[in-house]
């Protein structure tokens, strides 16, 4: 029983003996290999960063985690003297963004320049939103367009609804005209079972841009009084408005380049007329027997005033003939027997026959020293001229070109007797005329009488 006990004791003893060696080193592992001497590792050195500490170069025992300076783990050294600190951030301030109508904005925040890292955190601050205010809808007048009713921010001025066009009357035009389509979109043919007494030409039909007023599209329209033309409109044809007249007002707009013959013959309620800039030529007839018309201003690119352009406007008192006129043709002032003014340009270098035929309160005309012809007829009943002035261009005088110049009695030549005597005159050039004398450069010459003169 004693024997039993005292092997108990033993068994007890090595029992503590053992749990206290364990307790003083830390593992099993120490146990057995570090009682007598280090489990020597190398510790690298590592650099701090802004936020994590580093070491120095050490050596360790990773059996009983000591530090030491040698390799043979004689020299032990504490594991915070190891330690580098960690360096801290470097901030970096991250600037508060306003916010705008729609887009949102930032409040400050921070960062760190070396490892990015976020020290304060910017905050959205949402989008303001537009503050809308009504763009009051408007109505569309004659010739200008109408607005729908819109609105816009005050804020920041964006749209918010769109404000649409609505087309000026004017563009809308009078109903019920006739129309047919061209290579460029609509021509206008004629009236239709339109009844306005004041006819606006839409601009756009069908869709489709207005660009013609066609051949003959009004002639002898007896109904309307005005008419207005969109500036879609590029051509005027030949009569389109021929013997309109009760028509007293039209707008020709800009954008007009030809108006084609009589176009606004027997036009005669017209009073005035305005000719777009752009056009090069009067054709024919195209104002014949305007008998209303007292002025009317020739576009200063026209060079050709074709025959009967003008012919019969009785109402006519004077006319500026631009200087890039070079040809007028036949007739073209014939019976215009208001005229009192007429200067011919110098750039004319023909003239038609008959063209002043019947102005008879013309009283004087240089002939531009460009002419060599004085066609027939062309001062014919010119009643009222007492000073012809003739260049020494002219090389012949047609028939009847002074027949009635009752008041004429002495023609100025700028040539001498010689050259005059040279001209040669056709039938009947002076008859029913006082043309007695030429007054030449070098003198006066007496005309002789003939039967044919
Ligand atoms: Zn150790
Ligand atoms: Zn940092
Ligand atoms: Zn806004």
């Amino acid at each position: 029983m004693r024997k039993h006990s005292a092997v108990w004791l033993f068994v007890c003893i090595s029992l503590i003996v053992f749990l206290f060696v364990l307790s003083s080193c830390s593992n099993i592992t120490s146990f057995f290999m570090c009682s007598n001497g280090h489990t020597i590792e190398e510790v690298l050195a590592k650099d701090s960063t802004c936020s994590e500490h580093g070491l120095s170069h050490a050596w360790r025992c990773s059996v009983c985690d000591k530090y030491f300076e040698d390799e043979e783990g004689k020299i032990e050294i504490s594991y915070s003297s190891l330690v580098i600190p960690a360096k801290g951030h470097t901030p970096v301030t991250d600037y508060a963004v306003e916010p705008t109508c729609i887009v949102e904005g930032r409040t400050e925040g921070s960062h760190c320049s070396v490892c990015g890292e976020i020290i304060t955190k910017q905050e959205v601050v949402p989008a303001f939103g537009h503050v809308p205010v009504v763009d009051a809808a408007y109505p569309p007048t004659f010739d200008t367009i109408g607005k729908t009713e819109g609105s816009h921010c005050s804020r920041c001025g964006a749209t918010i609804v769109p404000q649409v066009d609505i087309p000026a009357l004017g563009a809308q035009g009078s109903t019920n005209l006739s129309f047919i389509e061209n290579n460029s979109g609509y021509s206008v043919t004629g009236i239709g079972t339109c009844t306005d007494t004041n006819i606006v030409i839409p601009s756009i039909y069908n869709g489709k841009t207005v660009t013609r007023i066609d051949n003959s599209a009004f002639i002898n329209c007896l109904g309307f009084t005005s008419i207005s033309i969109p500036d879609t409109i590029t051509s005027i044809g030949e009569f389109a408005f021929s013997g309109c007249s009760n028509l007293k007002s039209i707008n020709i707009p800009e954008s007009v380049t030809k108006i084609e013959s009589g176009a606004f013959r027997g036009c005669s309620s017209l009073t005035s007329i305005e000719l777009p800039s752009g056009i090069t030529k009067i054709y024919p007839s195209t104002f014949q027997l305007c008998a209303g018309l007292t002025e009317i201003v020739i576009p200063d690119k026209v060079t050709v005033i074709d025959s009967y352009a003008f012919s019969d406007c009785v109402g006519l008192v004077s006319i500026d003939i631009p200087n890039s006129v070079t040809k007028i043709g036949a007739r073209v002032f014939a019976g215009c027997s208001n005229i009192k003014e007429l200067i011919i340009p110098r750039t004319v270098q023909s003239i038609g026959n008959g063209a002043f035929f019947g102005c008879a309160m013309l009283q004087k005309i240089e002939i531009p020293s460009g002419i060599k012809y004085l066609d027939n007829n062309l001062f014919n009943g010119c009643s009222g001229i007492n000073e012809l002035i003739i260049p020494t261009s002219v090389t012949s005088i047609g028939k009847s070109v002074f027949e009635g110049c009752n008041k004429l009695t002495t023609l100025t030549y700028y040539g001498t007797k010689a050259q005059w005597l040279l001209i040669s005159v056709g039938d009947y050039w002076r008859i029913n005329s006082a043309i007695t004398y030429v007054e030449c450069k070098n003198g006066r010459l007496t005309v002789k009488g003939g039967l044919y003169d």
